[in-house]
C-alpha cells in the first residue's frame, strides 16, 4: 500500500491511534489543540473527560464491528468451509522464488509469511520493488524523505522475514514507463519459477500497472502467485492457503519496520484476522495460483485503468463496512474465476491432445 487517500487521510489518523495507552497519550498531545485552556495552559478537566469518553465509545465500537464479522467468518467456515476447495502451500526447498511487490511494503503485507516460510525451507528467494512508494504522503514527509525512508524499511522487513536478496528498481511511483520497466524486470522474471504478484483484484492503480506490465513479461509455464493486499481475493478466487502460524510474529515484526505506513497497514491487519477465521488458522496468507498464460489473460479481462471505473473496494479504516471489500466487485471475482477454469480446461485439453499413444 502506498498512501492512504488524502480525503480520508486526517479521519484515518485519528481511527488508527486507537489502541494502546502510548497512543492515548499521543491523542492527548495532538488532539486537545484547539480546546479552550486553563491558566496552567492545560485543557480543562471536563474536556479531557468528554474527549476520553468519545475515544473510549469509538474504541468499543471498533472492537464490537471486528468480533461481529470476525464471527460471521467464522461461521462461514463451518458451514461453506471455503478451506476445502483449496490446497494448502507447501515449500518443495529447491524452488527459485522471486516476489514482486509495486510499493515497498505490498511484498511484506501480502507474502511475508510465505517468504519466511519458503527461506526456511531453502528456496531461493529473491524479492524486487518496481517503485519508490514516493506518491505516499504519510506522515506529512515530501517524496525524498519518503523515498529515502522506504527503501530502509523494505530493507528491514527483507533482514527481519530471511531474504538476502532484495533489489529495489527505484521507479518513481505514478512515473514510470512500462519499456523502462521491462528491461529492468523481464531477466529476473525469466530465472524464475515461481513468482508471487500482484493482481488485477485491487484498487491501487499502481499495483494493477505492475500486474499488467508483468503479464506481458511471464513466459509460459510459468508459475505465479497473485497474492491480496487491500482488496480480498476471497474464496472465489483462493486456491492456495499458507498457515503461516510459526512465522506469524516474525511478519508482525517486519510489518512494524513499515513505520511511515503503519496506519495504511491496520486495516490490512484486521482482513488477515478474518481471513484466518475464514480457514481456521491461527494465521492464514492466501493466493490465487495460476499458469502465466492463465494470469495473462485474466489481468487484461480485468485490467481498469481509471479508479472510478475500478469495480473493487479495498478494507477501510472504520470496520463497519468491512464485509463490503469483500461483496463489492463479486460479479467481476466470478468472472475472472471462469476465465480461469476456462484457460485450465484449455491446458488440459492441449495437454491430452499431445500425450503420445
Ligand atoms: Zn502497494
Amino acid at each position: 500500500m502506498a498512501r492512504v487517500r488524502r480525503t480520508e487521510s486526517s479521519e484515518c489518523q485519528n481511527l488508527m491511534r486507537i489502541g494502546t495507552p502510548t497512543d492515548d497519550r499521543q491523542l492527548r498531545s495532538v488532539d486537545t489543540g484547539c480546546m479552550p485552556r486553563s491558566r496552567s495552559g492545560m485543557p480543562p478537566t471536563s474536556a479531557i473527560r468528554r474527549m476520553d469518553a468519545r475515544e473510549a465509545t469509538r474504541r468499543v465500537g471498533f472492537q464490537l464491528a471486528e468480533r461481529t464479522w470476525a464471527a460471521a467468518c467464522a461461521l462461514i467456515a463451518r458451514t461453506a468451509q471455503p478451506g476445502r476447495s483449496a490446497r494448502a502451500w507447501a515449500a518443495s526447498g529447491h524452488d527459485r522464488v522471486l516476489v514482486v511487490a509495486p510499493h515497498p511494503d505490498d511484498e511484506t503485507i501480502g507474502a511475508g509469511g510465505v517468504i519466511a516460510l519458503h527461506v526456511a525451507a531453502h528456496d531461493d528467494v529473491s524479492v524486487v520493488v518496481v517503485t519508490d512508494g514516493g506518491a505516499s504522503r504519510a506522515r506529512g514527509l515530501r517524496r525524498p524523505e519518503m523515498v529515502q525512508l522506504r527503501e530502509q524499511e523494505v530493507r528491514s522487513a527483507a533482514r527481519i522475514l530471511g531474504v538476502e536478496q532484495l533489489e529495489c528498481l527505484r521507479l518513481a511511483e505514478g512515473n514510470w514507463t512500462a519499456p523502462h520497466a521491462e528491461r529492468l524486470l523481464a531477466a529476473r522474471l525469466a530465472a524464475s519459477q515461481l513468482i508471487y504478484v500482484p493482481t488485477c483484484v485491487d484498487f491501487h492503480p499502481e499495483h494493477v500497472a505492475v500486474a499488467r506490465l508483468l503479464a506481458g513479461l511471464l513466459q509460459p509455464g510459468q508459475t505465479v502467485r497473485g497474492y491480496q493486499v487491500g482488496v480480498p481475493l476471497t474464496p472465489v478466487l483462493v486456491n492456495v492457503v499458507a498457515d503461516i502460524g510459526q512465522v506469524r510474529t516474525r511478519k508482525l515484526h517486519a510489518l512494524e519496520a513499515l513505520r511511515t505506513q503503519t496506519e495504511s497497514i491496520q486495516p490490512l491487519q484486521r482482513l488477515a484476522r478474518y481471513q484466518a477465521r475464514l480457514y481456521r488458522l491461527a494465521a492464514a496468507e492466501v493466493f490465487w495460483e495460476m499458469r502465466a498464460e492463465v494470469y495473462a489473460t485474466t489481468t487484461r479481462a480485468g485490467d481498469w485503468r481509471r479508479r472510478s471505473v475500478c469495480p473493487y473496494r479495498g478494507i477501510r479504516p472504520w470496520p463497519g463496512s468491512d464485509p463490503l471489500a469483500a461483496l463489492v466487485g463479486l460479479r467481476a471475482r466470478l468472472a475472472l474465476r471462469r476465465l480461469a477454469d476456462r484457460g485450465l480446461q484449455f491446458e488440459l485439453c492441449n495437454s491430452r491432445l499431445h500425450q503420445p499413444g
